[in-house]
């Protein structure tokens, strides 16, 4: 079997070659259901003191609410309140929803709601835009359904042998019910009638806005799209959601519940301080030596351009006997997802990370992001900070300035999202980043 979405890396796209929206239109008065209660959003404790709504209200099967109770979960998201009601009876949904504020269990929660197994046929259907990324949606997905041992959910991505995705869908006691998959792989089992994708009765894109503007992965989409019936729940989730691509998005869907962030300002994360370093180029690597020295860090994330400089920098690190790893696409795909076990749980605390690791990826001690080389847009600088502060937790983001694109960039997202972006002090008190324990 032709194993040549390989051929296609999608991951590190574009290092250059940006996205912009350039001067994306002012937020405008929107339509829909999107009258979100301003509820004040800052650290953890506002989302449990504002709602009086719980998990409960929602009225979930109790083999969710039980495994809800387990993880920990008290209050549900400003987010969840908004989606769930309505994505557990089967409607569309289009939501724009900042970083960390759980997004993943609302498509988890309303297909895991709405699933009757059946053997040999796959129900759902859930795509995104990284390998990581799938993989760590699965195990939420295995999180939630702890206590329904009927349903399996599988996951697909590339870089691994097809055969054995092939030979997973093709045995009927093997068979998800659920698939998380990265569009490429997915698409290639499709092609190949592996996916009988007949009885697919939820589609659900995550990272949506990342995975439509992208010619290649948007095909990819359209294809697999196309396989499905056509009576089917669609919904869709991004942080991101420029007005261009919401017309792309509402394609694939009939009047679906519509929820944007449409002022653009509140796309900040208000637990994550925000600063940047003007230097020269070659200046850099000291002054991350000195951060990495006086920073009070749980973990961190460290953004380089590159496959190259990822590999470099690690191996800087590494020689300066800092506890370092780095995951990008140059690595076998067996070696990304361990090294991103690694530091899921904590093995390892300073992460070298190519885009790949921009979005999506949620580390819970991750209170710091520095981007050693700045983002090419505003809207991946969005994703990568949002690595920190998951959840309304505190968090620090730095970002090296170090020519007049990166200047020009930085000042996007100055205007953009309002954020103030500052100098970096000489000295930051701790306790401003830091409330993990
Ligand atoms: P998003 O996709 O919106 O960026 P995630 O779905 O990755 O955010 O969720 C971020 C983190 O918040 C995850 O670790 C998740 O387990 C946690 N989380 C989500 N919902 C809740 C909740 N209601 N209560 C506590 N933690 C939550
Ligand atoms: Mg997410």
């Amino acid at each position: 079997m032709a194993d040549n979405e390989e051929l296609i890396d999608y991951e590190e796209d574009q290092e250059l070659t940006t996205t912009t929206n350039g001067a994306s239109a002012p937020a405008a008065a929107q339509n829909g259901a999107a009258a979100a209660p301003a509820a004040a959003d800052g650290d953890k404790k506002n989302f449990t003191g504002i709602h009086s709504t719980g998990f409960r209200d929602f009225l979930l099967k109790p083999e969710l609410l039980r495994a809800i109770s387990d993880l920990g979960f008290e209050h549900p998201s400003e987010v969840q309140q908004e989606c769930i009601p309505q994505a557990v009876f089967g409607m569309d949904v289009l939501c724009q929803a900042k970083s960390g504020h759980g997004k993943t269990a609302v498509f988890v929660l309303a297909t895991l709601q709405q699933l009757e197994p059946v053997n040999g046929e796959v129900s759902v259907i859930v795509l995104c835009h990284t390998r990581e990324l799938a993989f760590q949606i699965r195990n939420e997905y295995v999180r939630f359904a702890k206590y329904m041992p009927e349903i399996r959910t599988s996951v697909f991505y590339g870089g691994t042998p097809v055969a054995k995705d092939a030979e997973t869908l093709k045995d009927k006691t093997k068979c998800p019910h659920i698939i998380v998959a990265t569009p490429g792989r997915l698409n290639a089992l499709a092609r190949d009638k592996v996916l009988d994708a007949k009885h697919v009765k939820h589609f659900v894109l995550d990272e949506c806005d990342k995975m439509l503007e992208q010619l290649d992965m948007r095909r990819d989409v359209q294809e697999i799209f196309r396989v499905t019936p056509h009576h089917k729940q669609v919904m869709m989730f991004s942080a991101t959601l420029a007005k261009e691509i919401r017309v792309t998005c509402k394609k694939f869907m009939t009047n679906p519940l519509e929820i944007f962030v449409d002022d653009e300002t509140k796309l900040t994360l208000h637990g994550l301080q925000q600063h940047y370093v003007k230097l020269d180029e070659v200046a850099k690597n000291r002054k991350l030596n000195d951060l990495l020295d006086t920073l009070d860090f749980n973990q961190v994330v460290i953004f380089v351009k590159s496959v190259a400089r990822a590999n470099e920098l690690d191996k800087l690190l590494k020689e300066c006997n800092f506890p370092s790893i780095t995951i990008h696409s140059g690595l076998p795909q067996e070696d990304r997802i361990a090294r991103y076990q690694q530091f899921k749980s904590f093995e390892k605390r300073i992460l070298v990370a190519t885009d790949i690791f921009g979005r999506g990826i949620d580390v819970e001690r991750v209170n710091i992001v520095i981007n050693y080389d700045c983002p090419g847009d505003a809207d991946s600088y969005l994703h990568r900070v949002g690595r920190a502060g998951r959840f309304g937790t505190k968090g620090l983001a730095i970002t090296f300035i170090s020519s007049e694109a990166d200047q020009d960039v930085m000042n996007q997202i100055q205007s953009r999202f309002e954020v103030a972006v500052s100098e970096l002090p000489a000295h930051i008190d701790p306790a401003s980043y830091s409330d993990l324990p």
